[in-house]
């Protein structure tokens, strides 16, 4: 086997939260745009104008998808990107002198870092004075504590930030709860949402309507890794990231990657169609898993209320057990799980959501997440409750 090969034997993956695979719909829709269907959409001749037609119809689609309008929709480089652009955007549009940003304290690192950064004075090459970061609290089940959000917002708050569903334990944010506090104590503040991991399982038209700014990434609805869009609501302020030839209406430069949009396109659709029936089925497969763990490894907790996650979603702590070592007996036994809480080189951080959660110390090493979506089945749950029995007990022997 080369080094780079995937290994041999069966495999069942537990890490849709970090990404799944293309969907072949995808896949087909893509390939012309890779092939004889090339042209840059900024262009004028016939091949340009094909390659526009096709971006301006992945934009539509993906409008009416969202509840938005065509004109709404920003392409970008990714979830990352979305989110960066609508912490910078925002805060760089905004009249005054020291803008606060509010987030709640489960934010992705994508939503995360850049508000450290402006609050750090990173921001100031972006045309800001330094911003003022607040974040509020979560309570233990993982969900935003409203009255902590009131206490940070003023008049003087640019953006605040509160995520559709979390990414690490799964849990869904009372949004439209958290829009209303906004706009009575912040009604000056740009709303975000990042709905990057909710989008395969809620209808983020209906979801995310209040918000100002929705964030999406191809690559977890089975679509192309390195696409995203930003919906930015007509009238929201919003300053470039990226400068260049003024695409995407002055809000994001640069060639488009027209197969790209494409395939998000038909990623989204695809999720759409079949959302509920995959979403019943996903919820039906992660509660084998979730329960039959739970009743048979003692000292097996979940790290937030069922009803209250994503149907994809089991996070689970098996007490005395290091989360780093479980997981690569599992990764020898086939198993693909995460600590979902991992950086860009793979090593495993202290989870800043179970902290927020007030869960500390060996208890929060003590946690994986399994996260199941279009392409898990009843084989691979059976593999995971077999690998998992078996390695949490040799660990603890
Ligand atoms: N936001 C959330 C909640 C995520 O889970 C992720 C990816 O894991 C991102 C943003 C980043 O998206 P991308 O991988 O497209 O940059």
């Amino acid at each position: 086997m080369s080094p780079t090969a995937a290994p041999a034997g069966p495999l069942a993956y537990f890490d849709h939260a970090a990404t799944v695979p293309l969907r072949p719909e995808v896949a087909l829709a893509m390939a012309p745009f890779a092939a004889d269907r090339f042209g840059n959409a900024s262009g004028s001749h016939r091949l340009a104008r094909d390659a526009r037609a096709a971006l301006e119809d992945a934009r539509e689609e993906i409008a009416s998808l969202l509840g938005a309008r065509p004109a709404e929709v920003v392409f970008t480089g990714g979830g990352t990107e979305s989110d960066n652009l609508a912490v910078f955007g925002v805060l760089a549009a905004c009249e005054r002198q020291r803008p606060a940003i509010v987030c709640s304290a489960i934010e992705h690192a994508a939503v995360l870092a850049p508000a450290r950064a402006a609050a750090g004075g990173a921001g100031r090459v972006r045309g800001l004075d330094r911003a003022e970061l607040r974040v509020a609290a979560v309570d233990r089940t993982g969900v935003i504590d409203l009255g902590a959000l009131e206490e940070c917002l003023g008049d003087d708050v640019a953006l605040v930030s509160v995520m559709l569903a979390n990414n690490e334990v799964g849990t869904v944010q009372p949004l439209a709860e958290a829009a209303a506090v906004v706009r009575r104590r912040a009604p000056g503040a740009a709303l975000h949402t990042d709905a990057v991991q909710a989008a395969p399982f809620l209808d983020v038209a209906r979801a995310a309507a209040a918000a100002d700014l929705v964030t999406l990434s191809a690559h977890k609805l089975g679509g192309p890794k390195g696409t995203g869009v930003l919906v930015v609501r007509e009238g929201t302020p919003l300053r470039p990231l990226v400068f260049g030839g003024g695409q995407e209406r002055e809000r994001r430069s640069g060639t488009h990657d027209v197969a790209g949009a494409v395939g998000m396109a038909a990623a989204l659709r695809e999720s759409v169609a079949h959302r509920q029936e995959e979403g019943a089925r996903v919820a039906a497969l992660r509660d084998r898993l979730a329960d039959g763990l739970l009743s048979s490894i003692p000292g097996t907790v979940e790290s937030a209320p069922r009803e209250l996650v994503l149907p994809g979603h089991a996070h689970l702590r098996f007490a005395g057990v290091e989360q780093e070592e479980l997981l690569v007996l599992l990764d020898e036994a086939g198993v693909c799980a995460s600590a979902g809480s991992a950086c860009a080189s793979g090593a495993i951080e202290p989870s800043h959501v179970l902290l927020a959660m007030g869960v500390g110390g060996r208890d929060a090493r003590s946690a994986v997440r399994f996260t199941l979506g279009a392409t898990s089945s009843e084989l691979d749950v059976q593999l995971a409750l077999t690998a998992t029995r078996a390695a949490v007990e040799r660990l603890r022997h």
